[in-house]
């Protein structure tokens, strides 16, 4: 007769707790249900950060605050966020060096900077694609299709390649149009908007459509014959196009949107370059 009561199944000072735990639970789900929501709405995300907190080594502050323009002109609090990000790739992602290339601080710092320029205006930064960081001296021969490669995205093997040389050349002239880091980042980005349905994969695949639409439209195909302005690459096929696009963005922005103002708002849409 002490049964009952020693397996007793209610337990009413429970009660308060799971109901408790229920409405927690019911307000993470109303708050992402919200989150999307105005993501769809406002094309950008509602916040890209919950906290800042992780900092560079001072040599790697010191070569990013030398060597990478775009930092330099970011806000106080920006640099943190940028900072953040950035101790975050590196920790997650492994960098290789190839045909006896040995990785040095400068390669890990500006190849690292690059990927989160890119992604800076997302909330979700970090490629999660992307597991290796493979780098080159120079140009390598791919297996991908038996030729020569200045960088490429292989999401089979989750790596993204790069030619040091030509990383460097496309980051160092800043204004040829011409990034190899942005071109194969893009790509990587691009990828993963077609398998994720986050809100920044959905963000970008609206803004492709609007883009690939753009591109329908007869003025804007005589403007592209007139004016040559994209290199002829970009007509390669979509996946090149936004490659090249992103390129033009970073290195030519006040040209690229004089001549093609709904291209290039939907690219910066895209991106979320809206930054106050
Ligand atoms: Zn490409």
């Amino acid at each position: 007769m002490y049964l009952t009561l020693i397996s007793e199944p209610y337990a009413p000072w429970l009660a308060p707790y799971a109901y408790g735990i229920v409405l927690l639970g019911f307000s993470f789900f109303l708050f992402r249900v919200f989150e999307n929501w105005y993501a769809s709405i406002y094309d950008r995300p509602l916040y890209r950060h919950y906290f800042v907190y992780k900092k560079l080594t001072a040599s790697q502050e010191v070569i990013l605050q030398n060597q990478f323009v775009f930092y330099s002109k970011l806000s106080k609090k920006h640099k943190k966020q940028f900072e953040h990000r950035m101790v975050k790739f590196i920790s997650e992602k492994k960098f290789i060096g190839r045909t006896d290339l040995v990785i040095t601080e400068q390669m890990e710092v500006l190849i690292t900077a690059t990927a989160c320029m890119l992604s800076f205006g997302r909330k979700n930064y970090l490629y999660p694609l992307i597991d290796f960081i493979l780098v080159y001296p120079s140009e390598f021969y791919s297996t991908v299709n038996q030729n020569f490669h200045k960088g490429e995205f292989n999401p089979k093997e989750r790596a993204l390649v790069l030619s040091w040389k030509d990383f460097e050349e496309g980051f160092q002239i800043n204004n040829d149009n011409f990034n190899l880091g942005i071109h194969e980042f893009m790509h990587a980005m691009q990828l993963e908007s077609m398998s994720s349905r986050d809100l920044d994969s959905i963000r970008f695949s609206k803004q492709f459509q609007n883009i690939l639409k753009q591109l329908t439209k007869q003025e804007v195909k005589d403007q592209l014959d007139k004016t040559k302005f994209f290199r002829s690459y970009a007509f390669t096929n979509q996946y090149e196009f936004m490659a090249v696009l992103a390129e033009y963005f970073f290195e030519s922005p006040k040209d690229f949107e004089a001549i093609f103002p709904k291209l290039y708002n939907y690219t910066k849409k895209l991106l979320n370059f809206n930054f106050e």
